[in-house]
């Protein structure tokens, strides 16, 4: 049976649950054991596919096909284990599901309840689809004491009663901070957070605590002794330079360690350090950096583009170069300051988007990359911008948009209606917003001698997908005689995947989002291909 480990946050949000999640997954796994990751959010949207960037951070999208939070980025990053669509659920999800159910008639009449119809469904949803894990770790969203997560943490504290202590770990992260006036650390916010989760009926087994400067045995004896853990389960953590520091720090502090002994189970194999080490210094030593700049209309918010972020310094490590993102708000970037603003990138990104917004902003950059033969990534939106900019400026056609924008008589980009998925007919609607796109891993067949077949080394492809519309296949024929060349389509040849410039150094604009699938250990083919592109007109940058 599996064994299953809760982790719930207190005091603030954002202490970094789901990257302390992801390195626990990663160290168990190194040593020798089957981690699953799963996030649990108590929201009441049924994914996070219809929330704003501004909200909620990027979308991560699965193999098959979920919109899920950006932890579950942070959990295939670090453990390297994709995620799937039962590794994400929402109170939406829940209740939508329950709801169903009771016009279905499946209550026989009974009343439905929170408790026990929703907690039942939740702990369904645990257990759910499980391919023999030794460990399941379910990560709670939000802080303890949200309204919203009661449902959930309820759940959790039946669960642990159902499955056994025994076989279920309470792992709960807190701030300790440090007050400057006083030169004093401070345990009462996690005295306060514990008695919160005691009051639902949960004892932390472990509790990890987020902190600026270590913390003294003193504090330490006060956190074991208020919270009822042993003085070895009060596991610090001090905020580390990087991320990928984080795994190094918990087996240094000893949580892998501390979560054997609590299931009385041995380590299968030495926990190997070895990558992490690498990756870290190499991320904090390298002085040579490249600019690049992406330009998107939420370039404010740093969790927006998460996955891009952590692909492009991924590419970066590969290169052995540090990454400057240079972050451009499309909306306010006017085609006659471009070349001023775009100066000194040596490579121009431009990433997934929605909506016209700041669009003629994001036209005229790919102007300025094609002209100027600055290297250029095209990414979903960012490729449609692309064949937007080569249709007006060389194919003529001047006034050429995306269907997205509005009906137009010269769409080059238009509403996907029907598209197939492994031979079956799949359809779109622009109605239903949510979970409607196409969305996840599809093939994509790639044309001998192109510069993409040369980078994945391949000429067959698996990306994940996330979009409604496509560049419009009849232009196929005008765009390769002007010398963009359709270099990757669908396996039914209907829908171009690839763009790239015969007579450009790296200009390659691609319908689907590669960022999702590269990993620190293992970086994507296409950001180190496009990080050493940039790399070669670099003009000399020092940090
Ligand atoms: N808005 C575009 C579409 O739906 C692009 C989406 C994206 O960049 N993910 O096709």
């Amino acid at each position: 049976m599996a064994r299953y480990i809760f982790v719930t946050g207190g005091v603030v949000s954002s202490l970094g649950k789901g990257l302390s999640s992801a390195s626990l997954a990663y160290l168990l796994q190194s040593r020798g054991y089957k981690v699953r990751i799963r996030k649990l959010d108590p929201y009441l949207n049924v994914d996070p596919g219809t929330m704003s960037p501004f909200q909620h951070g990027e979308v991560f999208v699965t193999d098959d096909g979920a919109e899920t939070d950006l932890d579950l980025g942070h959990y295939e990053r670090f453990s390297g284990i994709s995620a799937k669509k039962s590794d994400n659920i929402t109170t939406g999800k829940i209740y939508s599901d329950v709801l169903k159910r009771e016009r279905q008639g499946n209550y026989l009449g009974k009343t439905v309840q929170v408790i026990p119809h929703i907690t039942n469904r939740i702990k369904e949803f645990i257990k759910n689809d499980l391919a023999k894990e030794d460990f399941v770790i379910c990560e709670i969203g939000g802080t303890v004491g949200d309204i919203e997560s009661l449902p959930f943490l309820e759940a959790i504290r039946q669960f642990s009663n159902e499955a056994g202590r025994k076989n279920t770990l309470f792992i709960h992260l807190t701030l300790v901070p440090y007050m400057k006036a006083s030169d004093e650390i401070k345990t009462k916010p996690t005295q306060h957070s514990v008695k919160e989760l005691r009051s639902i009926g949960i004892q932390p087994d472990i509790i990890i605590c987020r902190s600026e400067r270590s913390i003294p045995l003193d504090q330490r004896k006060k956190i074991s002794l208020f919270c009822n853990v042993a003085i070895d389960d009060v596991i610090e953590t001090v905020d580390v330079k990087t991320i990928y520091e984080a795994p190094i720090s918990f087996n240094k502090e000893k949580l892998d360690e501390r979560v054997l002994k609590y299931f009385k189970i041995k380590s299968k194999k030495k926990v190997n350090l070895l990558p992490w080490k690498k990756i870290t210094q190499l991320v904090l030593n390298t002085k040579n950096k490249v600019n690049i700049a992406i330009i998107g209309k939420y370039v404010e918010l740093k969790d927006a583009y998460k996955s891009l972020d952590e692909a492009l310094t991924h590419g970066g490590i590969a290169n052995n170069l540090k990454v400057n993102l240079i972050r451009i708000e499309s909306d306010f970037l006017k085609p006659n300051e471009i070349k001023n603003r775009l100066k000194g990138v040596s490579g121009i990104l431009i990433p997934g988007g929605f909506g016209k917004r700041g669009t003629e902003g994001k036209i005229a950059a790919v102007n300025y990359a094609r002209k100027n033969k600055i290297p250029f990534f095209g990414i979903c939106f960012g490729m449609q911008m692309a064949v937007i900019e080569f249709a007006r400026n060389k194919l003529n056609i001047k006034n050429a948009t995306s269907s997205e924008f509005g009906p137009s008589k010269a769409s080059v980009v238009g509403l996907m209606s029907e598209w197939t998925k492994n031979g079956k007919l799949m359809k779109g609607t622009d109605k239903d917003l949510g979970g409607t796109m196409r969305l996840g891993s599809y093939e994509a067949r790639l044309k001998k001698d192109t510069k993409i077949s040369k980078i994945y080394n391949s000429l067959k492809i698996q990306e994940r997908h996330r979009h409604r519309y496509e560049v419009n296949i009849n232009y196929k024929e005008d765009f390769e005689n002007k010398g963009m060349i359709f270099s990757g389509l669908s396996p039914d040849n209907k829908l171009p995947e690839i763009v790239e410039l015969k007579d450009h150094p790296w200009f390659i604009g691609v319908q689907f989002h590669p960022e999702f699938k590269s990993r620190p250990l293992i970086p994507h083919p296409l950001f180190s291909s496009f990080i050493k592109a940039a790399k070669s007109i670099r003009k000399n940058e020092k940090s």
